[in-house]
């Protein structure tokens, strides 16, 4: 999966009415189907409501699947039974949705969800066929007493089964939605950081496994982003709702 492919992942979080979604969807579905090159996949991730009429789009407009993708923001890690409220990996797979978000920080703190459950959520995800993304990250006092590396490590240590096959976000939890971003010096260190926990403890997948880089994202510093080395892709939240930023923003990944 890795090599030259880019990742471009817009996640709506639930800030996006049914109107808006589906105005922003034909948007970068118009957008995505004249893209000739397919170097950079770009994968949308609207709110649970969403996916059934934004899939609509995608495949009516025909746009192939290695340009424009459709993803879920969670999963339940249970096929199916008693889950009040929760939506399943299999049910996700069963409408077309090729990608999952699992736990962003927004539900590691908000829903208490722990790396043992992440984790149960990223099989579940792989036995139904999808892509999982996790997101790790440290918080602001986490960086502030120098621990970033040891929860690193204690997030990729618990939230990935064996051989994990998929993509990791790294979203430190102090740059999402608060416009701060990490120096490009800081964001190099912590992407070695996390691509030799990977050699360490996923051995066999490490070397495959693309590194996206989420956080207060915009299109004037993507391009930056994009020239670390070892960043396959980004993980945009507010400003993938906006098409004009988020397709500024695409096109900013470097083409081969
Ligand atoms: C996110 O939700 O994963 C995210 C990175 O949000 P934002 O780009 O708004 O910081």
């Amino acid at each position: 999966m890795r090599n030259t492919l880019k990742f471009v992942i817009g996640n709506w979080k639930m800030l996006s009415q049914q109107q808006h979604a589906l105005l922003l969807a034909r948007d970068l579905a118009s957008y995505c189907k004249k893209q000739s090159h397919h170097s950079v996949r770009t994968v949308i991730c609207p709110t649970f409501t969403q996916l059934v009429s934004v899939e609509k789009i995608i495949s009516e407009m025909q746009i192939a699947s290695d340009s424009l993708a459709l993803g879920a923001q969670d999963c339940y890690p249970a096929k199916e039974g008693a889950f009040t409220g929760d939506v399943s990996a299999t049910m996700l797979s069963d409408i077309g949705v090729r990608y999952v978000i699992i736990g962003h920080s927004e539900r590691r703190q908000k829903h208490h969800e722990s790396n043992e459950f992440i984790c149960e959520k990223v099989k579940s995800a792989l036995e139904a066929g999808l892509i999982p993304v996790i997101c790790i990250g440290e918080t602001l006092a986490e960086r502030q007493e120098g621990k970033t590396a040891q929860i690193l490590e204690e997030q990729i240590l618990g939230s990935l089964p064996q051989n994990f096959s998929g993509i990791i976000a790294y979203e430190p939890v102090w740059a999402i939605g608060t416009g701060i971003t990490p120096t490009m010096d800081e964001l190099q260190e912590n992407i070695s950081i996390i691509r030799t926990l990977l050699e360490k403890h996923q051995p066999k997948t490490a070397s495959q496994t693309p590194l996206l880089y989420g956080g207060s994202v915009k299109s004037d510093q993507s391009a930056d982003i994009f020239s670390i080395n070892g960043v396959d892709g980004v993980l945009v939240g507010g400003a993938s709702l906006k098409a004009d930023e988020f397709i500024k923003i695409i096109q900013s990944a470097p083409k081969d």
